[in-house]
């Protein structure tokens, strides 16, 4: 079971991944974490899941972190009177408020508020991009469009509205209602889907109130024009390139992502980069030369996690994919260039002032002293781990901490390995000894090496990182 890497491999399960064996398979293989997608599954589903991933992370002695990814606002059209019709360019298309099955005229926008939103000449981008329509005329029923890209449309198909910020929040009742259920199942982490604004991260935040960490999905360009605000309220962040790639021009994305990844280090937040990543594996054993250099990519810009979405959920080779995954994270993790890369966007950056400067100097610590094992960081909340993994050292980093929930939230978080121990808060005298033996267990360092330890004193209270501390094994 790997645990060889620092870039983490977030899986999203469905259907190619429901059995306990298939589970199996890629905890193996390398998974780190799961995303439970509830715009697919019934929740009967993600309960069985879930129960199956907790099982394996006790099977396996591993935090296994559970992602729960909420709908969101997605718009979709309404239904066809056939199964598909044919929109020709400079054609009119009606979408209206009228429930009756469309045709290649007209077809019902069951959502009120886009029609208040849209204003001539705005583009409505219908199934991934693919069908572009320009807004003619609008009434607060009716809107009149000119097709500018035609092409065959079917029921249900998703509407994206690229520069337009609506007038809803990134939380609907569905969601509510999925979100009240992920929490009572005790999933680590949540996604929000189409954040529009840091209002909806902090609306997110007060209904959730710490039960998991918060990741907002970067997929509107009026969210990129609020990054740092957004990178700053969330727990974390997810280059979510499928939606962000209509909502943007494609061409924007490899550097949209750079910018993205910056940001977040900026303000110590794991961040995601997902969808596509090794898109042709869901038909095929291996992928094309693009997507494995796409993976590589991703993890020289310095990601936390890669995902992998349809790949794992519904793909036919779900095990082989995360194998590949892992492959394409070690050999550029071998790369003595990839460390240089990843700490070229190290500066000192205060996010906590005491916390920063100990993790800060705990990472060139690791330089000076060549026989440094391992980081170790004694953590109450998380923060501080957040605080390490942030300078991106070329050395595990171990969090030990008396939460459990904290220990899985980390699962996700670049180069760290919880350990969760509930006795050592309560006798810090006793912290060179248990920090021996949990590099032990870990068959980590060996006589002679140095560990790094940070912590504060005292041990177990939250915002206290005051210590830096070295222990020769
Ligand atoms: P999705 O989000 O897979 O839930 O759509 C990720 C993305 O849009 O890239
Ligand atoms: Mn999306």
């Amino acid at each position: 079971m790997p645990i060889d890497t620092h870039t983490k491999i977030l899986a999203t399960v469905g259907p190619s991944t429901a059995s306990a064996q298939m589970l199996e398979k890629l905890v193996q293989n390398g998974a780190d974490a799961f995303r439970f997608n509830f715009s697919h599954g019934t929740k009967e589903e993600h309960a069985e899941r879930y129960e199956i991933v907790r099982n394996l992370a006790l099977k396996y002695n591993r935090h296994l972190t559970i992602v729960a990814d909420l709908q969101g606002p997605k718009l979709r059209i309404g239904t066809f009177q056939t199964p598909k019709v044919d929109l020709q360019k400079n054609e009119e298309f009606v979408l209206d408020m009228n429930p009756a099955a469309g045709d290649k005229t007209r077809v019902c926008l069951p959502h009120k508020e886009i029609f208040e939103a849209v204003q001539n000449g705005d583009m409505l981008l219908l199934n991934d991009g693919n069908i572009r329509l320009k807004v003619k005329q609008k009434s607060a029923e009716k809107i009149v469009t000119e097709v500018v890209v035609g092409g065959e449309l079917s029921a249900h198909k998703g509407v994206n509205l690229p520069n337009v910020k609506l007038p809803i929040s990134a939380i609907t009742e569905k969601d509510r209602e999925d979100l009240a259920f992920a929490l009572k199942l005790g999933v680590d982490w949540v996604c929000l889907s189409f954040v529009q604004s840091v209002e909806d991260v902090k609306e997110a935040k007060r209904l959730i109130a710490n039960k998991a960490w918060v990741i907002s999905k970067l997929e509107k360009p009026s969210a990129i024009a609020e990054l740092d605000d957004i990178v700053k309220e969330s727990d974390g962040i997810m280059v979510a390139r499928g939606d962000l790639g209509v909502e943007c021009p494609i061409e924007d994305l490899p550097v949209m992502q750079k910018d993205i990844v910056k940001a977040c280090r900026k303000f110590a937040k794991p961040v995601i980069v997902a969808t596509q990543m090794l898109e042709s594996m869901i038909q095929n054993p291996t992928p094309t030369r693009a997507e494995v250099s796409d993976v590589a990519t991703a993890v020289y810009d310095g990601a936390d996690t890669v995902m992998l979405s349809a790949e794992t959920a519904a793909g036919n080779y779900p095990a082989e994919t995360v194998q590949m995954m892992h492959n394409i994270i070690m050999q550029v993790e071998k790369d003595d260039d990839y460390y240089e890369l990843v700490q070229r966007d190290r500066k000192v950056m205060c996010v906590d002032d005491m916390a920063d400067a100990i993790t800060y100097t705990a990472c060139d610590m690791t330089y000076v002293l060549p026989k440094a094992a391992a980081v170790m960081t004694y953590t109450a909340s998380g923060f501080t781990t957040l605080l390490m993994a942030r300078e991106r050292p070329n050395l595990p980093i171990f969090a030990v901490t008396s939460s459990q929930d904290v220990a899985r939230r980390l699962g996700i978080v670049w180069g760290v390995r919880a350990v969760v121990n509930d006795e050592i808060f309560n006798d810090f005298s006793k912290i060179d000894q248990a920090s021996r033996s949990m590099l032990k267990e870990y068959n980590i360092g060996k006589k002679g090496d140095y560990l790094i330890i940070t912590a504060g004193y005292p041990l177990g209270q939250k915002g206290m990182t005051n210590m830096l501390h070295t222990l020769e094994l």
